[in-house]
């Protein structure tokens, strides 16, 4: 018995073809989140007989993968959205990595593929964004300016008997990004709570990072533009819990009765993303609950804040709405940073539109018997600030 040896993903096994002609940087403003693709990329291949191949870092272009390769029928394609800026030294940093790297790791399990080393990926990463550093905005005047990096997992098995790949392609890719929302939403989004399609629920795979859990969203998209609302706020069961919005974890800032505040997320109980800037929100926001005349980064802080992780509902903001006590909302996450939401419109339950393919005017008579949640603001003064 010969045992199975392959190989694991080497960072030092990286090899590098620069571009032989670099493209030219557009102007920050002049593109859209996402748009721009920049010079270099990283590949790497998953054989079950070999294992990993060396890494290459190689000029930006298409991937040649067959017809029936499984990520294209099944859609075994799992991913990552992480951040690069400058920091005053002009030296690239990455915010959080190896929470991203641990996430694909367990994104790509969740999808039956191929495990490699997290250590190992985000060296070859830093190297990719070290090499594709003239990318990074760097004017001191777009603080929301930021090379976006996505780095992909894809089954590249190909037959289309339905099962898992044991076969992989990993990658990826980096785009010079301004701000998510236009600057004409500084003041906050607007969000449409859904409750007919549901994103994720119990057991469901909404707590992993899957190409599957997007393109379902699409369409409740189009229908929450169609009314003029920015985002999706999307709910789960009868008692509309509010799991995210759009891709985003969701916050609510309330008064309580006893003139305290609580700051309000959903539990990361598998129907949600766990996020890592939700994550960094709840670590600064508890220090600054436990020692609020600080300061902490400049920011006034008002005392008496409970942070609670727990189930939300919408009609719980509606009720603290109709009380006055709804402070403010806000949205986490990597490529919108935190992002402040102005107003939440809500259908009640007998009102739901039975399908978002129907014509926007049906849209549009069912936006009559809606209610609008909107929120008193100001007091925690939370923006689009990063
Ligand atoms: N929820 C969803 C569905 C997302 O796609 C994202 C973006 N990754 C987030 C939340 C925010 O997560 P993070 O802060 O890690 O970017």
């Amino acid at each position: 018995h010969v045992p199975n040896v392959v190989a694991p993903l080497d960072a030092s096994r990286l090899k590098i073809e620069r571009a032989t002609t670099l493209k030219p940087i557009p102007a920050p403003g002049s593109y859209s989140f996402g748009d721009i693709h920049t010079d270099h990329m990283l590949v790497c291949k998953y054989h079950p007989s070999t294992g990993w191949s060396a890494p290459e870092i190689k000029p930006y272009g298409p991937l040649a993968i067959d017809p029936s390769s499984n990520c294209l029928q099944y859609a075994s394609n799992v991913f990552e959205g992480m951040k690069a800026v400058l920091n005053p030294e002009g030296k690239p940093c990455m915010f959080r990595p190896r929470d991203n790297m641990k996430r694909l790791l367990t994104s790509a399990k969740r999808m039956a593929l191929p495990a490699f080393d997290p250590e190992a990926l985000l060296t070859c990463i830093s190297t990719l964004v070290t090499l594709e550093s003239r990318w990074i905005p760097s004017l001191p005047d777009h603080r929301n300016s930021s090379l976006y990096i996505r780095p992909t997992m894809v089954g590249t098995k190909a037959s289309i008997k339905v099962g898992a790949s044991d076969e992989a392609l990993l990658y990826a890719i980096v785009t010079p990004v301004g701000p998510y929302f236009p600057v004409q939403k500084i003041g906050g989004v607007s969000l449409l709570a859904v409750s007919e399609h549901v994103r994720s629920w119990p057991g469901g795979t909404g707590g992993f990072k899957l190409g599957l859990n997007y393109s379902p969203g699409f369409v409740p998209q189009q229908a929450a533009a169609a009314l003029g609302y920015d985002q999706v706020l999307w709910l789960l069961d009868e008692d509309k819990k509010i799991t995210e919005a759009g891709a985003m974890n969701f916050f609510a800032v309330a008064e309580r009765d006893d003139g305290g505040i609580t700051i309000v997320t959903p539990p990361t109980d598998g129907t949600i993303l766990p996020g890592i800037t939700r994550d960094a929100t709840l670590v600064l926001l508890r220090e600054h609950a436990k020692n609020p005349s600080a300061n902490l980064l400049n920011v006034p802080f008002p005392p008496n804040v409970q942070i609670e992780e727990r189930p939300l509902t919408v009609n719980e903001l509606a009720a603290w709405a109709a009380k006055g006590q709804l402070l403010e909302c806000f949205g986490t996450g990597t490529a919108v940073l935190v992002v402040a939401i102005d107003r939440i419109g809500d259908f009640d339950v007998s009102d739901d539109f039975e399908d978002t393919g129907s014509a926007v005017s049906e849209i549009k008579e069912k936006k009559r018997k809606m209610r609008e949640i909107t929120l008193k603001g100001g007091l925690v003064g939370l923006g689009p600030v990063g």
